[in-house]
């Protein structure tokens, strides 16, 4: 197969501690819609999985399922940091504070990287606290924790050298075609949650059954009179996690669209038509099986 050798495009996780400015960092990647446009930002703002395209490249955020699991004496920004998320996605963003304290949670997190073989950037948050020669020393401490990719100082809040860090992530990334067009691209703060509030009620009607938890596409989303129509793909990773999705019958699946429609039609102010599809996704770093997937097949799994 011939290769997209002018364009990239691949998956990027933000890590790092609770308050170190993933979300602000994000909001700002991508414009302030989300907080615009959603009436239940504090529900959605944090983990969303969001995609930057750029005219040299596309960058796809994904979610730290770590996240969400229950937290622990050291914050709940380091549980599993999702093991597998590292070892998927194509670079890994730690965001750390300008400090040169590494603490035990920071540790942690090193050891979460020498397991792995992503390249790693190292973000060095809220510049705009600290005189520039306090930052040198910070730069220094890490260093000599972890062989970085790159170490990149910003300001989140200040937009300062944020373009760098977007030119530094695609650096990183393979080559190969956007996993989104444009289409999706305009809509996407909106889309996406939608993505996140069917996500959550996915994670919450699935309880702790599906491990690694699961990723919600929005294939298309249509307004036609006074409905919107909404196609949603769950994804997971296993055939026998899909069962457990759709359920006996089809009920837990229907549970999960019952639950997340108000929610959205709540958001949206008008009336929603949504179906729900699963997709199992066998390995995320397989680029070829990723777009397969991320694709729109009605045939595979229908509600
Ligand atoms: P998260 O928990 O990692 O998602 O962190 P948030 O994005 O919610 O940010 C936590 C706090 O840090 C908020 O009050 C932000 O305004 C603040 N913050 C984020 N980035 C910066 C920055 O670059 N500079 C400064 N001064 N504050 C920041
Ligand atoms: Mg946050």
């Amino acid at each position: 197969m011939e290769q997209n050798k002018s364009y990239k495009s691949g998956f990027v996780t933000l890590i790092g501690r609770p308050n170190v400015g993933k979300s602000t960092l994000m909001n700002h990647l991508i414009g302030q819609k989300i907080a615009i446009t959603s009436n239940k930002p504090q529900t959605t703002r944090n983990r969303i999985q969001t995609v930057l395209t750029t005219e040299e490249g596309q960058i796809v955020f994904l979610d730290t399922p770590g996240i969400h699991k229950a937290k622990n004496k050291l914050g709940d920004y380091m549980v599993n940091v999702a093991e597998r998320t590292l070892n998927e996605v194509d670079v890994i963003c730690w965001l750390v504070e300008p400090t040169t304290f590494i603490g035990a949670g920071e540790r942690h997190i090193i050891e979460q990287l020498q397991k792995t073989n992503t390249p790693v950037i190292l973000v060095i948050n809220k510049l705009d606290t600290v005189k520039k020669e306090e930052l040198l020393p910070c730069i220094d401490v890490y260093r000599k924790e972890y062989d970085f990719a790159e170490i990149v100082p910003v300001s989140a809040l200040k937009s300062v050298n944020t373009e760098e860090l977007i030119k530094c992530i695609l650096k990183y990334l393979p080559y190969g075609d956007p996993f989104y067009d444009e289409d999706t691209i305009t809509d996407q703060p909106m889309r996406q949650i939608v993505a996140e509030m069917i996500r959550e009620k996915a994670l919450r009607c699935l309880d702790e059954e599906i491990p690694h938890g699961v990723a919600v596409t929005i294939e298309s989303m249509k307004e036609k009179g006074n409905v919107c129509h909404i196609e949603a793909t769950i994804i997971c990773e296993k055939e026998s996690h899909k069962g457990i999705i759709i359920g006996k019958g089809g009920q837990m699946l229907k549970k999960i669209g019952s639950q997340a429609r108000p929610e959205i039609e709540d958001m949206l102010e008008m009336q929603v038509n949504l179906q729900l599809w699963v997709k199992v996704k066998k390995d995320w770093r397989d680029s070829d099986i990723l777009m397969k997937n991320f694709g729109y097949n009605p045939k595979d799994a229908k509600q």
